[in-house]
């Protein structure tokens, strides 16, 4: 059942086992994995409820439904970051591009190693990963679908002899038609809306729509209770308030609002570390000019990878961006930008990822906004130029005219010799433009009490049945996209409830 605020004319109370908060891709998996092993549950959400009729493919119409802050919530520092999340039902995955990568194991051996989750490896992970994957259909990206942007990084990919493919994904018959982050509208895409959201209603939990967690009741160090208030769909206002008792409660509200709500209340905050440990994984773009048309809006949005570069850091997937996206992400304007868009239909788009060591901070604002910094350090700076410098090679060697690199001031390229253009000019941090869709890391699990928020069970060192479960618990960048981590660590918390039930019942 999913309550939304248009149904509910009064205050509501309910007395349940556990309270999951968020309904992304942490609280869906956690709150339908407790519900069907016969929890009694609620689902918060503060975002509303919507389905695939609702998703009009634009972006003007969608960033204020199922974005947070109109998609424009920033990290400040230099250069700035935007940092987008979602806040709707299935939370960040209804507008997320589906993209399915388990956590490498380079990734999984340093938390086993540095972070005390011993024992946590890619072969004890395996159950975990397969039932999601089974769940919401994991499987790369069908060729029929993939677009002209993939077929131009595949072409590039071989021309330097290097690795990757068409991107695991879970969207079940998928149309290729370009808009998955602005919500599928052929309901493809099993995001937590579509896929663990009707499996935990199924199973009896009851889902709250417009209902956002204000307050978290301790009693005894002990988990009492989620308290907060209904919203007014339309004025966002509150309209009702609610009351929650429950023995377990679960955060699942995103690695920016979970340490918010937490430091609001102080609670599992007495080493100071809540908010802390802020990742981004700052993304940014290089375009290529071809002579044929590419039409890169045709097809899956994020179709295909290269991964030759895992092990400094550096990841590649082939983006699209819709026009006004793409015009936005432009590092030039006036005339040069017109005569760039004008070729928009020849242009290839490649996005690049850096899995980052520099490390920002959520702190509580006033009302109910959180203020996010974030600086980006040398070494990420350097591996940003790297990324970009080696991508432009890849375009070129795929047949490139010219490059657009995302670096301000920095003219286009015109042949493979003016790479060094890029590691010749002095660029600043702020030159390079980035936006961030994975924001991680503010709750941390780790095994020691004085350095992070959540033990590796994901439970508050402080406090009993209070846990953190969404992508604030995950202790460094990932490396690849994270949802796929955050599902499997959400599906072993369900599991590890229903064995130790005795404790919390
Ligand atoms: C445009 C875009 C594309 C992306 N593409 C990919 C991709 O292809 N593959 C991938 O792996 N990752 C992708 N990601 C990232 C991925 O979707 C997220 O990492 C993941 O969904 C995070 O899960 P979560 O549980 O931490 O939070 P979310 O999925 O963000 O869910 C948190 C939910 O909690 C709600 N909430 C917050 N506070 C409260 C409160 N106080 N009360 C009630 N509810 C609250 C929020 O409204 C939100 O709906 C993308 C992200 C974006 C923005
Ligand atoms: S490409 Fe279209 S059909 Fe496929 S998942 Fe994205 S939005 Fe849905």
């Amino acid at each position: 059942m999913i309550i939304q605020s248009k149904e509910i004319n009064r205050d509501i109370v309910e007395n349940v086992d556990a309270c999951v908060i968020g309904s992304g891709a942490g609280g869906a998996v956690v709150g339908a994995e407790l519900a069907e092993a016969g929890f009694k549950t609620v689902i918060l959400e503060e975002g509303g409820y919507y389905t695939p009729k609702d998703f009009n493919q634009k972006l003007i119409d969608m960033y204020p439904l199922l974005y947070r802050d109109n998609g424009g919530t920033s990290a400040l520092g230099v250069p700035m970051v935007v940092v987008q999340t979602g806040r709707c039902i299935g939370g960040t995955t209804t507008i997320n591009s589906g993209t399915c990568f388990r956590t490498p194991d380079k990734i999984l051996s340093d938390w086993e190693k540095n972070h005390g989750l011993e024992g946590i490896n890619s072969k004890y992970l395996a159950p975990f990963f397969e039932r999601v994957e089974k769940i919401i259909n994991v499987e790369p990206g069908a060729r029929d679908v993939l677009g002209k942007n993939a077929g131009v990084l595949e072409r590039g990919m071989k021309a330097m002899g290097l690795s990757g493919g068409p991107i695991p994904r879970n969207a079940k018959g998928c149309k290729g038609c370009g808009v998955c982050i602005l919500g599928c509208p052929e309901g493809a895409k099993q995001s937590m809306d579509l896929s663990y959201i009707p499996r935990a209603s199924q199973a009896g939990a009851k889902v709250y729509a417009d209902c956002r967690a204000d307050k978290i009741v301790v009693k005894n160090n002990r988990a009492g209770g989620v308290e907060g208030v209904v919203l007014n769909r339309e004025t966002r206002k509150p309209a009702y308030k609610f009351k929650i008792n429950a023995k377990i409660i679960v955060v699942a509200g995103g690695a920016i609002m979970t340490p918010l709500l937490l430091l609001k209340n102080r609670v599992a905050n007495g080493n100071g570390e809540v908010g802390r440990n802020l990742r981004l994984h700052p993304c940014s773009r290089v375009a290529g000019i071809f002579k044929e048309e590419v039409e890169s809006w045709k097809g899956i949005l994020q179709s295909f990878y290269i991964d030759s570069y895992q092990n400094e850091g550096i990841m590649f997937e082939a983006t699209s961006l819709p026009l006004s996206g793409l015009a936005l992400a432009m590092p030039y304007y006036g005339l040069k930008q017109k005569e760039l868009m004008v070729r928009y239909r020849n242009l290839a788009d490649v996005g690049y990822l850096i899995s980052d060591t520099s490390s920002g901070r959520v702190r509580a604002g006033l009302g109910h906004e959180p203020i996010v910094t974030y600086q980006i350090n040398q070494a990420d700076h350097e591996k940003s130029i790297r990324a970009a410098a080696i991508l432009s090679e890849i375009l070129f060697a795929a047949g490139a005219e010219k490059i657009i690199t995302p670096i301000a001031g920095l003219p286009l390229l015109d042949s493979p010799k003016d790479i060094k253009k890029i590691s010749e000019m002095k660029i600043k941090k702020h030159y390079v433009d980035y936006i961030s869709f994975h924001p991680m890391g503010t709750c941390h699990m780790g095994k020691d009490p004085k350095k992070s928020v959540v033990n590796p069970d994901l439970e508050s060192h402080e406090v009993k049945g209070l846990f953190v479960c969404d992508a604030s618990i995950l202790p460094t960048s990932t490396l690849v996209n994270p949802q796929l981590t955050i599902m499997a660590f959400a599906t072993r918390l369900g599991f590890w409830l229903k064995e130790n039930r005795e404790k919390y019942l």
